[in-house]
């Protein structure tokens, strides 16, 4: 089978396409067809070495797909379901083998691509409105890179929650998608002072919470629009690691809150993994989520992929697929 390996973490020049077997499944683990691969950054965190796995490693950390072969013990699913996972280093292939207990099943309606867009992004953005910030109607929410793959969807549950949401993108056009997905202001951050801009538009009073996957280069000002007791969600670091500083700033900016949440610990148990997934499945079935699966590449693309993610040229959802 061809996969996408790195042997040497660095640039995107470390993705190279190898041939490989097709793994044999342990006891307790699917063989996986992989139809589609989701392309995130957690990708890059890995390529680049900032996220550490054992050399060589395949990348990528989300698929969908049919089961091919089960192991001796395996009883959850049987050869021909169709099942995506994600948190499980080895996509970017066309067969991977994965503990049973992490695949989810796909309910008819749903694509094989659909499921790929959305389960690692969307039970991002579930359990971020849900749980480590349950926003509520009424309150005002700051989302960084509102037009990216988890922004988006992010903007959507949150204007669903009746939250009044603020986002921030670099361009235009990304400006006019996250208007489409529910953002009620926006700001470009890129040529207009968000702490400023986000003080203005809350009458001086701030935002309940900040959802900021940029890090370092927004973090530090993001403390600022907080009202007293809000709460900073960190949640990644496309722009860079967030410096170390004193948490007493934190009581100088208004005993603030601050969270550094990761999917895996939201999806640690078999329950909370099928119900967030059937949850997010439950949202695309009923027109609540809107996917937006613009960026499609062949699997040997794989540098370009990440390429464009960090080049900021993407929206939404980037796939590949073998
Ligand atoms: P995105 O589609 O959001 O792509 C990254 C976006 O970040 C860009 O499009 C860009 O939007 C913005 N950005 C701002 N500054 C930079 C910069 N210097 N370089 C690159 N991008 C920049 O990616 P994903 O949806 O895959 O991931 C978004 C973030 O969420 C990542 O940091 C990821 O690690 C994190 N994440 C965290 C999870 C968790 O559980 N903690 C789970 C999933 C993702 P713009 O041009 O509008 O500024």
């Amino acid at each position: 089978m061809k996969a996408i390996q790195v042997r040497q973490t660095g640039g995107p020049e470390a993705l190279e396409t190898v041939d490989l077997e097709i793994p044999k499944p342990k006891p307790h683990e699917a063989v996986i067809k992989i139809e589609a691969a989701g392309v995130n950054f957690i990708d890059v965190y890995y390529r680049e070495g900032r996220y550490k796995a054992e050399i060589p490693f395949i990348d990528g950390q989300e698929a969908a797909g049919t089961v091919s072969e089960v192991g001796a013990e395996v009883q959850s699913v049987k050869v021909g379901d169709r099942v995506g996972y994600t948190g499980v280093l080895g996509a970017y292939a066309e067969y991977a083998a994965v503990a049973a207990d992490r695949l989810v099943p796909i309910p008819s309606g749903v694509s094989g691509r659909e499921a790929a867009a959305a389960l690692l992004q969307g039970m991002t953005a579930h359990y971020l409105v849900n749980d480590t910030f349950p926003l509520k109607e009424g309150q005002t929410a700051l989302i960084h890179a509102a037009a990216g793959g988890v922004g988006r969807l992010l903007v959507q549950t949150a204007h669903q929650l009746g939250a009044r949401v603020i986002g921030t993108v670099s361009t235009k056009e990304k400006a006019d998608l996250a208007r489409q997905a529910g953002a009620d202001e926006i700001i470009l951050y890129t040529q207009a002072d968000f702490e400023a801009e986000t003080k203005r538009l809350t009458d001086g009073r701030g935002v309940d919470v900040v959802y900021d996957s940029v890090g370092r280069e927004t973090f530090l000002k993001g403390l600022n629009v907080l009202r007293p007791r809000g709460m900073m969600v960190l949640y990644g670091g496309s722009s860079g690691a967030v410096a170390p500083f004193d948490p007493i700033l934190l009581t100088q900016k208004g005993s603030l809150v601050l969270a550094r949440p990761s999917l895996q610990h939201y999806v640690m148990s078999r329950f909370e993994l099928t119900a967030r997934a059937q949850a997010v499945f439950r949202m695309i079935l009923q027109g609540k989520l809107q996917l937006r699966i613009e960026h499609t590449y062949r699997l040997s693309e794989a540098p370009q992929a990440h390429r464009d993610l960090e080049g900021r040229k993407t929206t939404g959802k980037l796939l590949l697929l073998p």
